[in-house]
């Protein structure tokens, strides 16, 4: 399992909602020796990581990747794309820090809030739409809401959208969704989706990949300030050359693009669902040891679940039986910390690894 020249450190397995476990081979590719980024082999590189992501996110427009994380894609979405008004659909912490951004950037964004733990369903998004004076410039979405397990439906969301808005852009986190549950950029008619490396794509942090439609870029060149690393409107011609406006970590780029080519052995419907049947399992674990889904709904996503617990030195017991097997878990998002513990069932995991860790946390 381990490349030449590493040797695998025991260290704690990661099942944490992100960062997650980045396996030998991988870790091998990072500690390449650095090369120039504007070399023909770094450029090379940069051109096929894009095409690659096209692949991943099935979009036959644009997908790119910069040095920062996911994070940076939320705003740059606002400040690309639009001047003032954002329609932000939430339910849980993620969806929520999109809002407060656009209002750091200045915007007013409008938002239309679910409980923690509901899903965003297709009628609430038309209400929303319907309910404005005029349309939205965009709507922000969060595909899975890694802060409490839930599994937006785009797909019939973006439907919704498109029949009620046309103009509106369509922009996704797609942070814990991308090669881990499905997506399908164009068929979907999403304008903007992204995810960092640390996630299902089960790399280290530092890169955020994007897909960004043609209809996008033509909005962004009419919003002034969209700023000089992430300016939507430049990064096409940028990439078409291998050209990238600052250094980008080229070992993560190389990791990256072997990542792209695993996926594509795997198959990105088998990846999708391997990760149905983490979610299964855990699922099933639950219910069978007392720790009930916090998601009370169909609406759960492939690659992260809550589990409630009685109280939170039940939580307390899951976390240490997880350290004492050697593995990493994490309790509940912010104010569900107390009563609810997050698996991470995210990335290259296999099943048979997610068994054994549900067998280590089992109440004696
Ligand atoms: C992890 C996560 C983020 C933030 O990613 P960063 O790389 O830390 O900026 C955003 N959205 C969702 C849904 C996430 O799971």
């Amino acid at each position: 399992m381990n490349a030449p020249g590493i040797q695998d450190v025991p260290h704690p397995i990661l099942f944490i909602p992100g960062p997650v476990e980045v396996d030998a081979e991988l870790r091998a590719i990072l500690a390449t020796p650095a090369i120039g980024h504007r070399q023909r082999e770094a450029k090379d590189a940069f051109i096929l990581a894009c095409g690659g992501l096209r692949e991943l996110y099935r979009t036959e427009q644009h997908a790119f990747f910069e040095n920062a994380p996911a994070t940076a894609l939320m705003e740059a979405g606002i400040r690309n794309l639009v001047h003032k008004r954002s329609l932000h659909m939430t339910c849980g912490a993620f969806s929520e820090r999109w809002a407060k951004i656009a209002t750091a950037c200045g915007r007013e964004p409008v938002v239309v809030a679910r409980a923690w733990g509901e899903a965003i369903l297709p009628e609430h998004v038309a209400e929303a739409l319907e309910a404005a004076d005029e349309p939205y410039e965009a709507i922000c979405l969060t595909h899975s809401e890694t802060s409490t397990g839930v599994l937006n439906p785009i797909g019939e969301i973006a439907a919704t959208v498109r029949e009620h808005s046309p103009d509106t852009l369509i922009l996704v986190d797609a942070v814990t969704s991308v090669a881990g549950a499905e997506l399908a950029f164009d068929e979907w008619g999403l304008d903007l989706a992204f995810a960092g490396t640390q996630k299902c794509l089960a790399l280290p942090p530092g890169l955020v990949t994007y897909a960004l439609s043609e209809r996008a870029v033509q909005r962004s060149h009419e919003v002034p300030g969209r700023g000089f690393l992430l300016d939507f409107a430049a990064t096409p011609a940028r990439f078409a050359t291998g050209e990238s406006p600052a250094t980008p970590c080229v070992p993560l780029v190389f990791a990256l693009n072997r990542q792209l080519e695993r996926i594509r052995t795997e198959g990105l419907e088998a990846r999708w669902s391997r990760h149905t049947a983490m979610r299964d399992l855990t699922l099933r674990f639950g219910a069978e040891n007392g720790f009930p889904p916090f998601v009370e709904h169909e609406h759960r996503s492939p690659t992260v679940t809550a589990l409630r617990a009685a109280d939170s030195s039940a939580v307390d017991g899951v976390i240490e039986r997880a350290r004492a097997a050697g593995f990493s878990l994490g309790r509940g998002y912010g104010k569900l910390k107390q009563d609810t513990f997050r698996i991470g069932h995210m990335g290259d995991h296999p099943i048979e690894r997610v068994e054994a860790l549900l067998d280590a946390i089992r109440p004696a």
